[in-house]
């Protein structure tokens, strides 16, 4: 007999990395597992907690009956002014310092300290780079799951990390590698993965320093994807399946579950309480929607780089004079910390020139916004959660990746799926006014809009009822109520 399911209902304990482009689609993920019967508790860092308290309210975090959050510290001074915290850092503290308060915690769960209508943990979900939560999961003999947050191409791109240093491709020899053609180096020995070059690689082997922090982190992080007992993924089959083939095939994972895009109906409505409590770090500004809902359908170019993206005040004037230059109807997202070392100046002008038809805002509603029918584009930095939410969306992207796997986003959105049009790292305003106008008038626009509704539609059938994603979803809460770990 199923031991988790005896003692009462089954109690997933669900650990995001700390960063808002994990912490959304692990939260998507446990209001679904909510809604199926399982009890949840989610394991915000201390740090994250209190921002989501400043943000949203302290209804934001508030404990449900079965949706409870409990807190974790993540091992670094807390930054002031809610800024973004540094990702190498981050990602070092976390894998040093969060075992021992994660096992207390758990602990903690299964002791009669907590309230008695909190079952005993049957399981974890953590973050594919949270994967010292592995070691708890054996030590309790209970399934030790991974959600990783990037595309799958990405995930693949990653697993590859020591394959890379081992033929010598990564380090780098010298910084004169980063702009002499080297990174246009075609990789065609990765399973399933076609049209690659090293520079669409995840950007962190753009190093000369052979004990490059993210690169280390990285290697072991994907080391100990093959102990998980499953790994998850937010995509769906059809839109990476040669790759997905390839690699289950060649590689030795555990079984990999795709259940995305993860914010689309098959998660059911949620109940009263679950609609107050919330994820996002920063305060949505709501005038976004009433102001798109003004405007012409498929008329505005929505602009947003997330979460940890920086740019130069020189590279915010050239968006800004692109955007304005492109004549077109604007949402243009800019977070207080967007600009590197400085608040966001644009130039007066541009105020002027834009005045009828842009608006600004420091943080909106992402989701809505792709959907709301007056969105025609997205201008992004390609991020995995940004990108499947445009897919789901049918919106087409103009891509300016940043770091990590969103160059390798931005490549198959851009070459594979046809919904992108790559614009160059070192942006120019007059590269941005004619990707916009190609974007929103132009022919090959018309080719990606179709194109990308033709995903949409996909995306839709994997998320209905006897769709892939559907299905996987199934399978996996059968691993989730099993206790034969
Ligand atoms: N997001 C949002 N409002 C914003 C900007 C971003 O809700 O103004 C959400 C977005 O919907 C996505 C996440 O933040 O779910 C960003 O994740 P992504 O992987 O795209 O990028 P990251 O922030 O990790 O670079």
């Amino acid at each position: 007999m199923d031991l988790a399911v005896a003692a009462g209902k089954p109690h997933v304990v669900c650990i995001p990395y700390p960063a808002q482009g994990h912490i959304n689609p692990m939260f998507r993920l446990a209001k679904i597992l909510e809604s199926k019967g399982f009890h949840i508790t989610f394991v915000h860092s201390e740090y994250n907690h209190q921002r989501l308290i400043k943000s949203r309210g302290p209804k934001s975090v508030e404990n449900l009956p079965d949706f409870r959050f409990e807190t974790i510290p993540d091992g670094l001074p807390s930054p002031e002014n809610d800024a973004t915290q540094d990702i190498p850092s981050l990602c070092q503290s976390t894998s040093v310092n969060c075992l021992v308060p994660f096992r207390n915690l758990i602990t903690k769960l299964n002791t009669s300290l907590t309230p008695s209508n909190v079952p005993p943990v049957t399981a974890i979900i953590s973050d594919g780079v949270m994967s010292f939560s592995l070691q708890v999961a054996k030590e309790l003999r209970i399934p030790g799951i991974l959600l990783w947050t990037t595309s799958f191409c990405g995930f693949a791109a990653y697993l590859h990390y020591p394959h890379l240093i081992q033929r010598g491709l990564t380090p780098l020899k010298d910084e004169t590698q980063l702009t002499n053609g080297y990174l246009d180096a075609p990789i065609d020995w990765i399973p399933g993965m076609r049209d690659i070059r090293l520079r669409d690689i995840p950007s962190f082997i753009r190093t000369t320093d052979p004990n490059d922090i993210m690169v280390n982190y990285l290697v072991g992080e994907v080391g100990r994807a093959y102990k998980a007992s499953a790994i998850i993924l937010n995509t769906f089959d059809i839109i990476e399946n040669e790759l997905l083939n390839a690699i289950k095939t060649h590689l030795p994972l555990p079984p990999i579950y795709t259940i995305g895009p993860l914010q689309l109906p098959h998660s059911p409505t949620p109940k009263n309480g679950l609609n107050s409590i919330g994820s996002s770090l920063w305060k949505e500004d709501p005038e976004c929607l009433n102001w798109l809902d003004s405007k012409q359908p498929n008329s505005v170019v929505y602009v947003n780089f997330g979460s940890i993206t920086v740019m130069t005040s020189q590279q915010l004037v050239e968006f800004a004079w692109g955007l304005a230059n492109s004549k077109r109807t604007f949402l243009w997202v800019i977070r207080p910390d967007l600009v590197l070392g400085d608040s966001a100046v644009l130039p007066p002008d541009f105020a002027t020139e834009t005045k009828n038809r842009s608006l600004l805002a420091s943080w909106c509603p992402q989701v809505r916004v792709l959907n709301h029918p007056s969105v025609g584009g997205f201008l992004t930095h390609s991020g995995w959660n940004s990108t499947i939410e445009s897919v789901s969306a049918g919106v087409p992207m103009i891509c300016w990746p940043f770091f990590a796997e969103q160059q390798t986003n931005c490549r198959y959105v851009c070459v594979h799926w046809g919904i992108g049009m790559e614009i160059d790292s070192n942006v120019r305003r007059d590269d941005v006014e004619s990707l916009v106008t190609e974007l929103m008038e132009g022919e090959k626009g018309k080719d990606m809009r179709m194109k990308a509704m033709d995903w949409k539609k996909k995306a839709d059938q994997a998320n209905a009822p006897g769709g892939s994603s559907c299905l996987n979803f199934v399978k996996m809460i059968e691993v989730l109520r099993s206790s034969k770990f």
